[in-house]
């Protein structure tokens, strides 16, 4: 049989582990996706094969997807049964955190793998199942090269203002500094924007990346200006259960005068708040545009209030707005929170077509909307692959 060199993309979470499939050769290509979740507990693959096959979804027992090792062998069965004459040339991993050193996807040596050890500080919760997973990868693929992609890169070109926060200057040297996140995210947009409308990619945009996890960014000429999160993914937008922005005297008070540990001010922050705390019904926005009581519909107040707020600041910071873009589950999905973010912004340049937004069309503002509200569906493990097909093809 002959074979067929294909890049991998792992997006290794800390109960989860995504995958891709991509032909390099072709493009990259996308073969395969699919997702082992409840790594550790009571586990579930699911892989999709695009028009090759019918999906395959199967609960796993305990002992197939123990940890990130386990999961990437259960995933990698089921990959390798589809596709025999696959082989991984190159795996490319999504990596939460490339601090304030690494501004491009890299390939992993011994020195880099160090480098990210100690960069774990900065995303503790993400960043150790990342590398776990890059270990399970070199485990499987000893041969293969392997690829760092930082979700941190694409806004290493916020200017200094940007990128600071106003602590004594010491703390900025030891890299507590405004990184932003979602970088695969933005940078798949920008570049499709380059593709689709060139003339928006080179003006002012801002970037709504509305998922369980959310963050907005400006962009000038492709580039990032100013994003929403900051030094963590806490910052900026409330998200499924994530705060986003809170006054840090909060953290005081529940350590001081309710006696929380700090560890679980952490799990407050990141697992119990967001749309769920306020709800107290679900993190899924399905689920509380479904539900109608008042404490959902708090909760998407706020979702929208906190978006409208953030689009004001970044059109500040940008010097004006050519156009919005949304994307993630939510942005890509939800009509009525693009109808109610955009809802009386006329003041800003951004009019609503309704019926346009009710098709899901790619551009959703009128024709005489001076800013452009447009639609467009990201695709992080393609960056991923396209960085691991470019590395790989580079002369050594
Ligand atoms: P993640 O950050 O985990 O990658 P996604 O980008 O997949 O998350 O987004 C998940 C969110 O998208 C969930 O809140 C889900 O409810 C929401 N979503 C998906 N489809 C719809 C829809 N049709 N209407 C409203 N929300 C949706």
């Amino acid at each position: 049989m002959t074979t067929r060199t294909v890049a991998l993309t792992l997006n290794a979470g800390s109960s989860s582990l995504k995958f891709g499939l991509f032909d390099i050769a072709a493009g990259p290509v996308e073969m395969a996706s699919g997702l082992v979740e409840s790594i550790g507990g009571q586990p579930r693959l699911r892989a999709e094969f695009g028009a090759a096959a019918a999906p395959v979804t199967r609960d796993l027992t305990g002992a197939e997807a123990a940890d990130h090792h386990g999961a990437l062998a259960t995933a990698l069965d089921v990959l390798r049964a589809q596709f025999p004459e696959a082989r991984a040339g190159v795996v490319g991993h999504r990596v939460v955190h490339g601090g304030p050193g690494f501004t491009e996807p890299v390939e992993i040596t011994p020195s880099v793998m160090a480098e990210l050890r100690r960069l774990s500080p900065f995303a503790p919760i993400h960043q150790p199942h990342n590398l776990a997973g890059i270990e399970a990868a070199q485990a499987a693929f000893p041969e293969a090269m392997q690829v760092a992609c930082f979700d941190t890169a694409f806004h290493r070109s916020h200017p200094k203002v940007n990128d600071v926060f106003a602590l004594p200057r010491e703390y900025y040297d030891k890299g507590v500094r405004r990184y932003g996140f979602h970088g695969l995210s933005y940078d798949y947009i920008s570049g499709e924007l380059a593709r689709i409308a060139p003339l928006i990619h080179d003006g002012r945009v801002i970037v709504a990346h509305l998922g369980n996890g959310a963050s907005m960014c400006g962009m000038v000429g492709g580039r990032s200006i100013a994003s929403t999160m900051g030094f963590t993914a806490l910052d900026g937008l409330p998200m499924g259960t994530r705060t986003g922005q809170i006054d840090p005297g909060v953290i005081f008070y529940l350590v001081q005068q309710e006696g929380l540990s700090i560890d679980e001010v952490r799990q407050l922050f990141y697992t119990k708040s967001g749309l769920l705390g306020l709800s107290g019904l679900s993190n899924d926005m399905r689920t509380l545009e479904a539900a109608g009581t008042v404490e959902a519909n708090e909760a998407i107040d706020y979702f929208v209030f906190r978006i409208r707020r953030e689009l004001g600041g970044l059109a500040a910071a940008l010097g004006g707005l050519d156009a919005l873009v949304f994307c993630g589950g939510i942005g890509e999905n939800s009509r009525l929170i693009r109808e109610r973010v955009c809802e009386d912004m006329a003041w800003i340049g951004l009019e609503l077509d309704r019926e346009r937004n009710t098709r899901n069309d790619t551009v959703i503002s009128t024709d005489m909307s001076r800013a452009r509200i447009m639609v467009v569906p990201t695709n992080e493990e393609l960056v991923i692959a396209r960085a691991a097909r470019r590395l790989s093809a580079a002369p050594a």
